[in-house]
């Protein structure tokens, strides 16, 4: 469990450093040089998404656009074969499906490996009523919204990351969830994605990490906190 969490941080940095800063030339290994090597999708990708700027529970196009990845790496994402009546926590087995579309009203859940421990990695993926003004080939084509707390680039490095785990999947001693949250900004996406049991879904999830990249921290360091909280009081420097 332990590796195995250690290794999904050391993932996330990896790729939170080639979006965020691409020309990084920090420890070199593994997972950061595979990064590198879909350097080019991941800008492609973020710029996609920052086009498509949608507000709290109305990330249908954004929804459409990370199912269209999933589809494409051959990534469950698809509700199946469970009553939603079923009883919270007494019925947790029938939920041991390949993941849940959609959650939280705009959510989409993932899966990627099988088994115990249950691992989840969570991007945001509204935007904000900001009219962008910097004029870039790629700006925002929906007026009055914008991408501007960089929820794009946290998609873009959870379906990096997504890349690269299906590519090492049969590697993987249990699973990873790829939660797609909604409304961030406000809308309590977070919490409804709980309401909805995404937690106890699949037997329980062991531990959440969280893409965030904020300018204020140097892009290799991943926050932790054994808490429920976007970021917090430790810092660890992970390993890539
Ligand atoms: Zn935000």
């Amino acid at each position: 469990m332990r590796h195995q969490s250690i290794n999904l941080i050391a993932l996330l940095c990896a790729i939170n450093v080639v979006v965020v800063s691409p020309s990084l030339t920090s420890s070199d290994g593994g997972l950061l040089s595979e990064a590198k090597g879909i350097h080019d999708w991941l800008v492609q990708v973020r710029r996609e998404l920052h086009q498509m700027p949608e507000l709290m529970y109305e990330e249908v196009q954004t929804g459409k656009a990370i199912r269209k990845h999933l589809d494409k790496l051959k990534i469950p994402y698809k509700y199946v074969g469970v009553s939603k009546s079923a009883t919270p926590g007494k019925e947790a087995h029938k939920y041991h499906t390949p993941g849940r579309y959609p959650v939280a009203k705009t959510g989409i859940v993932a899966t990627i490996g099988s088994g115990q421990p249950v691992v989840a990695l969570r991007a945001d993926m509204d935007a904000l009523p900001i009219v962008e003004e910097v004029d870039v080939p790629f700006k925002s084509r929906n007026p009055g919204k914008m991408h501007a707390c960089g929820h794009d680039g946290h998609v873009t490095m959870l379906l990096g990351a997504a890349k690269l785990l299906k590519k090492h999947e049969a590697e993987l001693k249990g699973t990873v969830k790829l939660l797609f949250q909604p409304a961030e900004e406000g809308g309590a996406g977070g919490d409804l994605m709980v309401q909805e049991g995404v937690w106890w879904l699949w037997g329980g999830v062991h531990r959440v990490v969280l893409t965030r990249a904020q300018n204020t921290q140097d892009c290799w360091k991943m926050w932790t906190r054994h808490l429920p909280c976007m970021c917090g009081q430790a810092s660890q420097q992970a390993v890539c």
